[in-house]
């Protein structure tokens, strides 16, 4: 089932080269069609709430509790089949195993199909998941545009019959008391699963992060030859120092155990000013830093103003930091984590534990205080790209995890409450 699943998602949305599902667009609502159509003989509810977003539910033994399954499944342009609808599918394929075996979930198996999840489409993080838990900004949905079309988040929903009205008053089908847990399956987007020969990665937390996004370092633009070393005020050399220094405090955190990303993602001069043969007066820097640790996020925080103040004041720069943004770090429940690792050894798949680099609607649903597991799926050549290559085996490796976990008695998911 799955694998017809992925074909004809794969087939009805082929833009060559790859797949083109955008939010609130055509591909996106084949999708969602696809699955109501896949489970329509399982006995299934099916519900959209005001913002489109899709809930199948396999009613369960105890209906007084809703375990989801979830994921989105629009994609950017061009990218692959498998982020995001990996999720979708075995969710649908979970509840077919219920369905074939005759026996209800201990819980109502509700498959929850998320909306915007891309935010290639609008510029805005987790609208999807957001918008069903009833707590999207209301301002976005008249102010975001989609970045192809330039009509509003409100006239997208509207055309697809959806009611941004009732998005903004906080409208949602979810009753966050009767969730036990939420799980997302989804596609591993870094290479660590593939480098270590392993199918399956039970996620312990989604980093958070802190961003200056526009950083400058200005010094003084000179004459290459003729400005000697001491009287030199360069910005390129002083950036690139504070680049070496925060690696170097990367691979010390690293060292000591502690969970740390370092990037920076943009460092230019200016093209209007700089020049072959000129010492750089001034440069851009982009920095973006993430960890699941909070503390860790504070702590390297305060370690960047001495940084930058004692390389400044050397080298006779300053550095202006600009702006901070940034995002929590996302716990994923410890007792799903551990309810997926019994599921694993019983079933004897291998897994590896490990943290999520990259932002999932999970990271919503941990806010909102809803226990959360994450089950990642090798894939090899990254995401967001025509080349995602997900293994079917890989993926059956994670529906036979999942739906063990699912199928576990009622008395043991008392414990995922605490
Ligand atoms: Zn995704």
């Amino acid at each position: 089932m799955a694998r017809r699943l992925f074909d004809k998602l794969a087939r009805e949305s082929a833009d060559p080269p790859g797949v083109t599902r955008k939010s609130y667009g055509e591909g996106e609502r084949m999708a969602h069609a696809l699955m109501i159509e896949a489970t329509a003989g399982f006995g299934v509810e099916v519900a959209h709430d005001a913002a489109g977003n899709l809930f199948i539910t396999l009613p369960g033994e105890d209906r007084s509790g809703q375990i989801l399954v979830a994921s989105h499944i629009d994609t950017v342009s061009h990218g692959g089949n498998y982020d995001g609808a990996a999720g979708v599918v075995a969710g649908v394929a979970a509840q077919a195993i219920f369905h074939a075996a005759g026996r209800k979930p201990p819980f109502d198996l509700t498959v929850l199909v998320m909306r915007a999840e891309e935010s290639c489409w609008f510029p805005y993080s987790y609208l999807g998941s957001k918008s069903a838990l009833g707590i999207l900004d209301p301002s976005v949905v008249d102010s975001l545009k989609r970045s192809d079309t330039g009509k509003t988040l409100a006239e997208h929903m509207r055309d697809e019959g959806f009611d941004p009205e009732a998005v903004k008053r906080g409208a949602s089908l979810i009753d966050r008391k009767r969730v036990v847990a939420y799980f997302e399956p989804h596609i591993e987007q870094a290479p660590v699963l593939v480098n270590a020969g392993i199918p399956l990665g039970v996620v312990t937390g989604i980093r958070g992060s802190f961003r200056y996004r526009n950083a400058t370092c200005v010094g003084a633009y000179a004459h290459s030859g003729a400005m000697p070393r001491e009287y030199r005020r360069d910005a390129a050399a002083a950036t690139g120092e504070f680049v070496v220094r925060m690696d170097e405090l990367w691979e010390d955190f690293l060292a000591r155990g502690r969970d740390l990303t370092v990037t920076f993602g943009e460092l230019m001069t200016d093209p209007q000013q700089h020049g072959f043969s000129k010492v750089a007066g001034e440069m851009h820097i982009c920095l973006d830093v993430r960890s699941q640790d909070q503390a860790v996020l504070d702590e390297v925080r305060t370690l960047i103003d001495p940084m930058v103040n004692e390389i400044g004041e050397r080298r006779n720069v300053r550095f202006e930091l600009g702006l901070l943004t940034g995002s929590s770090p996302a716990v994923m429940s410890g007792p799903l984590q551990e309810m997926l690792i019994a599921a694993a050894e019983t079933t004897t798949t291998s897994y590896r534990v490990m943290a999520s680099g990259a932002g999932h609607d999970a990271a919503t649903f941990t806010q909102v205080g809803i226990p959360t597991a994450m089950l990642f799926i090798r894939n090899e050549n990254g995401s967001h790209n025509p080349d995602e290559a997900m293994d079917m085996s890989d993926f059956d490796h994670a529906l036979t995890v999942l739906a063990e976990t699912l199928a576990a008695p009622v008395d043991r998911w008392r414990l995922v409450r605490g």
